[in-house]
């Protein structure tokens, strides 16, 4: 098992993790390499053989690369970026809990993901030290959650939840569960897209006893959509768990209508409903990866007007300073006036339709 590329375990102890592993894999200049290994200072690099194996060994704008290896880029301070893009340092009122809805709490249980994304918003943090919540954590996180009886969901994440092992996870879970007025649990992992042999019927056997929970995954491109991962996807889907998708625009990987629908389709033929496209947040040295809003926007019209309502996510911004999450699309409405509407169609035409 131990030697089996097939194991999760395998995958994760046999990461890629400097330029000259990297450089088994893909080709590089020299000039890319001196740059990788510069802004590996910045935030670390772990790419699993797997997600590894989808990459273009010729190619430094595929996809897959852009999101995994460190670049140049990276080293500016965007005029806008911010430390803490999601004032989550300020929304903290327990050990590992981030609280910015009264009926929601976000509970970090490990700093640690199976791969690390360029693209992170929480790159202040993750990777940083691989360390997981210990139990005084958890105990003073979990005792907040119980005292505050608004709160009704329960956003495990992280770092990565599903690289604990399942029985640490699952001790984990089991408390969050015993708290009377948590209704959801979801949990917010990328293991389907970077590491899809950890879903297996040891971890979906565990999570099917804690029903209701949900998981939200992050595939940003369609070469992510391989059969090991759709597999993945399905095994929870068949588990019971609603599977839901985040992804993140990012320009020159995924910001175009036509890359996304591929994604976003290919997604729901899997069982995997497209929840949110975020627009990417302010966090220092990801400015390269941010794209204009009104391309969002932009993107959204194309895909609304294309595809059914259940592949085309709802677009958002997570505001700086923990001002939440805010959706944004085309407007539909052309003109409002006192009895009436204009709105805009699919296909661009006019119709009129009463206010009351
Ligand atoms: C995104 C987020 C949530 C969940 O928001 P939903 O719109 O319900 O998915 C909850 N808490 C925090 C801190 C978040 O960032
Ligand atoms: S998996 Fe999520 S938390 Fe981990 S590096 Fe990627 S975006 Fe960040």
């Amino acid at each position: 098992m131990a030697d089996d590329m097939e194991s999760w375990q395998w995958q994760l102890a046999h990461r890629i993790t400097t330029v000259d592993e990297l450089s088994k894999h893909i080709t590089l200049t020299e000039e890319e390499k001196a740059d990788i290994a510069q802004s590996l200072s910045l935030f670390r690099m772990a790419i699993t053989p797997y997600y590894a194996s989808l990459m273009d060994k010729d190619d430094p704008r595929c996809p897959i690369r852009m999101q995994m290896i460190p670049s140049a880029e990276e080293r500016i301070r965007g005029k806008f970026d911010l430390d803490d893009p999601l004032g989550e340092i300020k929304y903290n009122p327990a050990p590992n809990v981030v609280r910015r809805y009264p009926d929601r709490a976000l509970l970090l249980i490990t700093m640690q993901c199976a791969a690390y994304c360029r693209h992170c918003t929480r790159r202040r943090v993750v990777g940083s030290t691989d360390c997981t919540i210990s139990q005084e954590q958890l105990k003073q996180a979990l005792d907040y959650i119980e005292k505050t009886t608004e709160i009704r969901d329960v956003l495990i994440s992280g770092g990565d939840p599903f690289i604990l092992p399942t029985g640490e996870l699952e001790s984990i879970i089991a408390k969050v569960r015993a708290i009377k007025h948590v209704e959801i649990i979801r949990i917010g992992t990328r293991v389907p897209v970077v590491l899809p042999m950890r879903i297996d019927s040891e971890l979906t056997d565990m999570l099917k006893k804690y029903h209701p929970i949900w998981v939200n995954t992050h595939f940003n491109h369609p070469k992510e959509l391989t059969q090991e991962a759709m597999e993945a996807c399905e095994k929870l889907a068949d588990a019971g768990i609603p599977v839901g998708n985040q992804t993140v625009l990012l320009k020159g990987v995924n910001d175009n209508a036509e890359t996304l629908k591929k994604l976003f389709l290919g997604l729901v033929r899997h069982r995997v409903r497209p929840y949110y496209l975020f627009q990417c947040d302010l966090s220092v040295g990801i400015s390269h990866f941010r794209t204009p809003v009104d391309k969002g926007i932009e993107i959204m019209h194309s895909l609304t007007s294309s595809i059914s309502g259940y592949a085309v996510p709802k677009y958002a911004i997570d505001l700086p300073a923990g001002g939440g999450k805010v959706t944004l699309g085309y407007d539909y409405v052309v003109s409002k006036e006192d009895t009436e509407l204009v709105l805009e169609n699919y296909l661009g035409k006019l119709y009129r339709y009463p206010v009351k």
